[in-house]
């Protein structure tokens, strides 16, 4: 399906789920707030996750690092609304798409800051920077320019569960709220705006990648981020909107997990399990609140998630290998 059919259905779900607000524009900057911005990234053409920034009386505190491209397409779009220093870069977790940018922000005279979680996970999955065989920066850099030309640079303002900003005009509490899209994730919660900066702790629409968090705990951790009492929900990936996000969010995985759950009391195979995909996206997309996060590449490996945690086994590594070509297909055109 080709680029411009695939986004025309998103937005058409996304407009039947109700839930999703559609009114950003891609890659242009949203006033949430005063002195709070949103800024959704072009996922499917730059591979880009959306960006927060907040103005504070003495500098700016920007919410995640992007890719290096990413991170360098809205420098002029904060550089054009104050000419404060941007002192603060927020990871919300260890990915690419939202740390492999903080050169960028180091370079522009800020801080890179995160979870402690985040170095954990580069730790794990960062080797070739910490000694040892290539790891994703590497293998990210044989298809992104933008990081073949940049380094990885590690958070250095690290907090264990939460930090906070308050110049008495702005607070920001950045917080560890548990195991979700990482180990690793943390969100920004803005307590008198009510306005919540997810990370892709929640998404809106079919971006949920799954294999370096924990499903079960991720719908849990939504459960701590519902009660933060969020009124607008800027979320890692698609267009911003109401509390409702966080719900649909949450009910997404409640319904593929009870799919699963519901098919492993039967005993499947691993290949039965697999085939039972096609019919487990139909569930879902019957549902329109949460049909927007049924996507057609990430599917396959969400249900194999679920079914791993709940039984250890994984598909055959046969039934990978469509999948994992439409995935590098899009990595490839992602590509910046
Ligand atoms: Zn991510």
């Amino acid at each position: 399906m080709c680029d411009v059919t695939r986004r025309n259905l998103l937005f058409s779900s996304a407009l039947l789920a109700g839930a999703a607000k559609a009114a950003d524009e891609v890659n242009s900057a949203a006033s949430v707030s005063k002195d709070v911005y949103f800024h959704q990234g072009d996922i499917e053409h730059q591979g880009h996750c959306n960006n927060g920034w907040i103005i504070f009386k003495d500098y700016v505190l920007v919410i995640d690092a992007n890719f290096p491209s990413g991170a360098q397409n809205i420098l002029p779009k904060i550089r054009s609304l104050t000419e404060k220093p941007i002192r603060f870069a927020f990871d919300t977790h260890h990915h690419g798409d939202h740390a492999y940018g903080n050169q960028v922000w180091i370079d522009n005279g800020a801080t890179p800051v995160a979870h402690t979680g985040v170095i954990e996970e580069m730790k794990r999955y960062e080797t070739g920077y910490y000694g040892n065989k290539p790891g994703r920066w590497e293998d990210t850099a044989k298809t992104r320019p933008d990081v073949a030309a940049s380094h990885l640079a590690p958070p250095s303002v690290l907090f264990p569960r939460e930090l906070y900003f308050d110049d008495g005009e702005h607070r920001v509490e950045l917080i560890h709220l548990g195991v979700a899209h990482t180990h690793g994730d943390a969100v920004a919660w803005l307590p008198k705006e009510k306005i919540l900066f997810t990370g892709d702790a929640c998404v809106n629409g079919p971006y949920n990648f799954v294999s370096d968090g924990n499903v079960e705990k991720w719908i849990s951790t939504l459960d701590a981020a519902k009660k933060l009492g969020a009124q607008a929900v800027c979320p890692g990936h698609g267009p911003r909107g109401s509390a409702g996000v966080l719900d649909d969010q949450q009910l997404f995985f409640k319904v593929l997990s009870e799919s699963v759950r519901k098919r492993v009391k039967a005993k499947p195979t691993a290949r039965q399990m697999f085939e039972s995909v096609t019919e487990i996206r139909e569930e879902i997309a019957a549902q329109p609140q949460i049909a927007r996060y049924a996507g057609k590449d990430g599917l396959p490996s969400q249900v194999e998630k679920v079914y791993n945690e709940m039984t250890g086994e994984s598909f055959p590594p046969d039934t990978k290998t469509s999948h994992l070509a439409r995935l590098l297909h899009r990595h490839a055109h992602a590509a910046v």
